[in-house]
């Protein structure tokens, strides 16, 4: 992306945020212009779409302001860490985090998931689907993978700011809603379909922020196995964490970490799970929308 580029996306994003409330109806990229028709019957759609977005928000605030969340972490209730099931099926999970150390592709991971017609769940954060907006196209139009949500601004889902691995948390609820609406909205935007499941940046979150996003129409998308610890862990570390699946675990991993050995791992663990008798699946084929 070239300079000029990154700052209209970046002036972008600022507007998209600080417009959450009215919303961001701005689609300078569409390619072809429809008809003045369909181009007004869009706009009124939108229009009809963000009106009850807005009051769908200003409900979750009114639920929400005086909430004190009395949990912080990983797992609780809420949180999928499995898939609901005794099949021995596994959800690979890939998060691409974005950022100045975090915006790479592992290019050999998504390869081999292709010519093994393996399919998965990707989790992408705003800053990386700016980097990457053709690429997410692409990976939204292969059936094999489903776009769900990482967060705007990659930070752990808090109402009062806390942080941990030394990344802050949002500060209170607005700080929860745009994390999780800015890059749902952008996702919907670059994709055509709206993501059904939320991980935040650390997957950390306290019990307000779980309901919040179950009320944004997400579901937290937790983990039962790390399967290579941000991209830290060796091959063999992934090969052993992979094989300790069992039915149903959602197990999280990196796309975005191509010099780490993710994709080393992978290769060793997949076949032999294959021979276990496990197949892969994406999350939604397994969990049904949020009903609220
Ligand atoms: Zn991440």
């Amino acid at each position: 992306m070239n300079k000029s580029k990154k700052i209209v996306t970046i002036v972008m994003v600022v507007v998209c945020s600080s417009m959450i409330v009215a919303g961001c109806q701005s689609d300078q990229t569409s390619p072809s212009q429809p008809t003045e028709q369909k181009k007004a019957d869009t706009q009124t759609n939108q229009k009809d779409k963000t009106t009850s977005d807005d009051n769908q928000i200003q409900a979750i605030r009114s639920q929400f302001k005086n909430a004190t969340p009395t949990q912080w972490g990983e797992k609780m209730p809420g949180i999928i860490s499995k898939l609901p099931t005794n099949e021995k099926v596994i959800a690979l999970t890939f998060d691409a985090c974005g950022g100045k150390h975090g915006d790479g592709y592992d290019i050999e991971i998504m390869q081999f998931l292709q010519e093994n017609q393996i399919p998965a769940t990707l989790f992408l954060n705003s800053r990386w689907i700016e980097t990457h907006t053709e690429l997410t196209k692409q990976l939204a139009n292969n059936p094999l993978f489903e776009i769900e949500n990482h967060g705007s601004e990659h930070r752990p889902l808090s109402m009062n700011g806390r942080s941990v691995y030394g990344i802050q948390g949002t500060k209170n609820l607005d700080g929860i809603i745009q994390e999780v609406i800015v890059n749902h909205r952008l996702i919907e935007k670059t994709t055509g379909k709206a993501p059904r499941f939320f991980r935040s940046g650390t997957a950390y979150y306290d019990d307000i922020a779980v309901q919040v996003a179950k009320r944004l129409g997400e579901q937290i998308a937790g983990f039962h196995i790390t399967g290579d610890a941000g991209a830290t862990f060796n091959q063999a570390q992934v090969k052993n964490a992979m094989l300790q699946a069992k039915p149903g675990s959602i197990i999280l991993l990196h796309m975005n970490q191509p010099r780490g050995d993710t994709a080393e791992g992978i290769k060793e663990a997949i076949p032999l799970l294959k021979q276990q008798g496990y197949r892969f699946v994406k999350m939604d084929q397994y969990i049904s929308a949020p009903s609220s």
